[in-house]
């Protein structure tokens, strides 16, 4: 269907005067998201002339170094940019290089910082963004607070905010133990928790699209949908990122986060006002109500699996446990797939299919909302014999950003044949390079003060409350189980064939558009 849009352009907030801070900014976050996400908001005029960025880490860099590394990372993302604005944004940034652990890092910071805030007039609001390994966010905070660059409770004018990234906690207690320690230093409302999937528009749109339509939300229950499908695929194997993601897993990796934020959209209640608070303590009441695993020793409960070698897109792909940094032996799984239930009026009985995994078929983040048959049709003379293809309605997240609705008409021709055809509403060809970047929504939402697509304590705690069972029982199986208990699968498939099996032996089938 060619939708055209025609209406007014949604402002963009811009974000008021302030520095940047970011720890660990030799690394590949940085340099991959962080910096090119820092400059389209500079370039597109959402962050002030009043800003800075301050590179921080123990590789040894000086200001104009650092704005090579800078000026590079740009150029790979962004390719080639106006002159004047790249040198403009070049000249924001400073480096300070030392140990993460050495008070003395903390005070050189603060020099450079101080003298940075008035000479670019940031009015002392600032953001430390901790992009480092996740055993360094406590120190880093702890030290940030001795040095009194973070006060508690600073969280307006002039802020002090922290921004932390995945992974949160490898489980629950340790999650709980990182919000204590993070939280003796910080207030909750100082501490931006970044789940980079909350910042695309089209998982936004999942709110927009339920509670601003009345036709969808009226059918958005148990006697509507028959279940739902969350599909994170990537075409990638693990890569450069081998060495954390062997000690790490898929079910750490995309369950417990990305896919339970996707879950929690499609299935929370809507809140009163779109405020943060109150859309982020929706999320926790449906991930509350996600029914405990049950026999999470079984492969009925839970598919893993992890790449063998293959091909794909024509190119050869080596099997998961001969890549660099992985053990030999590794069990990690790179594919997960399971099934839950969410004990609540509106969801009682609806299975939500969850599969993820690494070097599979193609790169596809959806979700798909497969509604129940017609219980009756006059255009067959057997409904159950001859059951109409039911609507299914797809929320592409990645790479392709849209909505689809697969609806039945009428074929062209004399007979009344029906047909299932695609209603597409792709976000690329409406509103074109208006998208934004993931990182440039949160950092700019962070500049704001705006906490909606930021993990909350709560929500962090209730996902690894769900999860961990799962993941000890794993960690305490032995290796004789595990090998059972492991599925392996070509690169470049869709995974396991259990996978299929799993899902086939409810009567359904994986949906992908
Ligand atoms: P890196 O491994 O690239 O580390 C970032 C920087 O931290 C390095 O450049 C290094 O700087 C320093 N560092 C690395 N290892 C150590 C160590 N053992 N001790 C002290 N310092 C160390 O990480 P990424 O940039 O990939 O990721 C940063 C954070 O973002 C991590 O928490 C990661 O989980 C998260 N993340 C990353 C994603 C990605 O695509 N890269 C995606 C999603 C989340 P120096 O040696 O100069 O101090």
């Amino acid at each position: 269907m060619d939708i055209k849009y025609s209406g007014p352009v949604c402002e963009f907030e811009v974000a008021g005067p302030c520095g940047i801070v970011i720890f660990g900014a030799s690394g590949d976050l940085t340099g991959r998201k962080l910096l090119p996400a820092l400059f389209e908001l500079y370039k597109r005029g959402r962050i002030p002339s009043s800003f800075f960025i301050t590179g921080v880490a123990r590789s040894s860099l000086t200001d104009d170094s650092f704005r090579t590394v800078v000026a590079s990372a740009i150029e790979k993302v962004a390719g080639k940019s106006s002159d004047q604005k790249i040198e403009e944004f070049l000249s924001r940034c400073f480096y300070v290089s030392g140990q993460y652990d050495d008070p003395e890092t903390y005070q050189n910071l603060k020099e450079v910082n101080n003298n940075l805030t008035k000479k670019f007039k940031t009015e002392d609001n600032i953001i430390f963004n901790i992009a480092t390994p996740p055993s360094l966010y406590g120190i880093i905070v702890k030290n940030l607070s001795l040095a009194k660059l973070v006060n508690k409770g600073q969280n307006e004018a002039p802020f002090q905010r922290v921004i932390v990234e995945k992974p949160f906690g490898r489980d629950y207690d340790s999650a709980v133990a990182l919000n204590k320690e993070l939280l003796s230093y910080l207030d909750d409302e100082q501490t931006y928790r970044i789940d980079h999937y909350l910042g695309k528009d089209t998982v936004q749109n999942i709110l927009a699209f339920r509670f601003a339509n009345l036709i969808f939300e009226n059918v958005w229950n148990r006697n509507f949908i028959d279940h739902v499908q969350i599909t994170v695929s990537e075409e990638l194997g693990v890569g450069h990122r081998a060495g954390y993601f062997d000690n790490s897993g898929l079910v750490r990796d995309m369950l417990q986060n990305h896919m339970l934020q996707l879950l929690s959209l499609i299935a929370m209640e809507p809140p009163s006002k779109f405020d943060a608070e109150l859309i982020r303590d929706e999320k926790v009441k449906v991930m509350k109500a996600i029914r405990p695993f049950k026999d999470i020793s079984s492969p009925s409960t839970i598919i893993r699996g992890q790449y063998k070698e293959g091909t794909i897109n024509g190119v050869k792909e080596k099997a998961y446990r001969d890549e660099d940094g992985v053990s030999p032996n590794s069990s990690t799984e790179t594919f997960v797939a399971t099934r839950l239930f969410i004990d609540n009026v509106r969801w009682e009985g609806v299975p939500f299919y969850m599969r993820a995994g690494k070097a599979l078929k193609e790169k596809k983040t959806q979700i798909t909302i497969v509604f129940k048959e017609v219980p009756h049709s006059m255009f067959v003379k057997d409904i159950k014999e001859n059951p109409l293809e039911p609507n299914v309605l797809i929320f592409g997240i990645q790479p392709e950003q849209g909505v689809f609705l697969k609806y039945q008409a009428k074929a062209p021709g004399s007979k009344m044949c029906l047909y299932p055809l695609d209603m597409d509403f792709n976000y690329a060809d409406v509103y074109g390079s208006e998208l934004s970047d993931d990182y440039e929504t949160l950092l700019l939402d962070c500049m704001i003060g705006d906490q909606t697509l930021f993990w909350s304590k709560k929500g962090v705690e209730v996902s690894w409350n769900l999860i961990t069972p799962v993941l000890k029982e794993w960690d305490k199986s032995s290796f004789e189980d595990k090998k059972i208990k492991l599925f392996f699968y070509e690169a470049g498939t869709w995974g396991p064939k259990e996978s299929e099996e799993f899902i086939k032996k409810d009567g359904r089938k994986w949906i992908v558009k």
